[in-house]
C-alpha cells in the first residue's frame, strides 16, 4: 500500500552536501594562504588552533582568522601587516568555497529526479539566513526545489528543535503533516521535532558530526544515500 505525500523536505548540511569535508578543506587552504602571507607558525599548529577558535566562538563567528593571530601574538607575524594575512586567509577560504561546495551526485541526480514530479520540494534550515541561502545557491540545486517550500529558521523565528517551526511551514503551504517528509542528518533536531509533528521522516546517515547519534524516535526510513531515498520514495509513496 502506498502512502500519498505532497511535500518532501530537506535539510541543508550534511545531507545535500558534506558540510564537515567542505569545512575542513576551506580551513587547511585558509591556513596555508595565511603561511604563504608571513604567517610563521607550523601548520598543524595553525589548524589546531583555528579548530579551536571555531570549538570556542562557533562556526558562525566572524573572526576566526583575527582571533587566531591574537592567540599566536605579533612575533607569529612580525614584519607583516596582520591584515593582509587574514585577507589572505579569508580569500583562500572563499576560493574553497566556489570551488568545493558541490552537492552529491546522487543528491543532485534525485533532486533532478523530483522536480519532473507533482512533489513539493523545500527546504528547513538552520543556520544564519543569508549563509544557508548562498550554500543554496552555490550547491546549484535551486532550479529542483519550489521557490515557496524555502524555510530558514532564523526568519520563520522558531529553531528547529520547535515543533511550531513546522508547523508554520504547513500552514504557510496549507499541508497537512502526514503528506509531508523531512530528510536529515541530525536525530534530534531533524528526526525527533518531525516525528512528534506527525511528519514521516527520512535520517541520512552518510558523513558529519552527528551519524553516531541517536535520537529519542526512531526515523521513519533510514538511508545512506539519495538513490535509497528515490527506491522509498518510488515502492512506498508511489511516486513516480
Ligand atoms: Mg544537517
Amino acid at each position: 500500500m502506498t502512502k500519498p505525500l505532497e511535500a518532501i523536505f530537506f535539510d541543508i548540511d550534511d545531507t545535500l552536501f558534506s558540510t564537515s569535508v567542505f569545512a575542513d578543506k576551506a580551513r587547511r587552504s585558509a591556513v596555508d594562504a595565511m603561511i604563504r602571507a608571513g604567517l610563521r607558525i607550523e601548520r598543524a599548529e595553525a589548524i589546531r588552533e583555528l579548530e579551536e577558535v571555531i570549538g570556542e566562538f562557533s562556526s558562525n563567528y566572524g573572526g576566526h582568522f583575527d582571533k587566531v593571530l591574537d592567540r599566536l601574538g605579533p612575533e607569529a607575524y612580525e614584519g607583516h601587516n596582520r591584515a593582509v594575512i587574514v585577507a589572505a586567509g579569508v580569500v583562500a577560504y572563499h576560493a574553497t568555497k566556489w570551488r568545493e561546495l558541490k552537492v552529491y551526485d546522487d543528491v543532485y541526480e534525485v533532486l533532478q529526479w523530483l522536480a519532473g514530479t507533482s512533489l513539493i520540494r523545500g527546504i528547513v534550515s538552520a543556520g544564519i539566513t543569508i549563509k544557508q541561502a548562498e550554500k543554496l545557491v552555490r550547491l546549484e540545486v535551486l532550479e529542483f526545489l519550489t521557490p515557496s517550500a524555502i524555510f530558514f529558521t532564523d526568519q520563520v523565528g522558531f529553531s528547529k528543535s520547535n515543533g511550531k517551526l513546522y508547523r508554520r511551514v504547513l500552514q504557510r503551504l496549507k499541508l497537512a503533516a502526514d503528506r509531508c517528509l523531512y530528510v536529515g542528518d541530525n536525530p534530534l533536531h531533524d528526526i525527533d521535532p518531525c516525528n512528534s509533528e506527525g511528519w514521516s521522516t527520512v535520517r541520512i546517515r552518510r558523513s558529519g558530526r552527528h551519524a553516531d547519534e541517536e535520537g529519542a524516535t526512531k526515523p521513519t526510513h533510514e538511508i545512506r544515500d539519495f538513490y535509497e531515498l528515490r527506491r522509498i520514495l518510488q515502492d512506498e509513496y508511489g511516486v513516480v
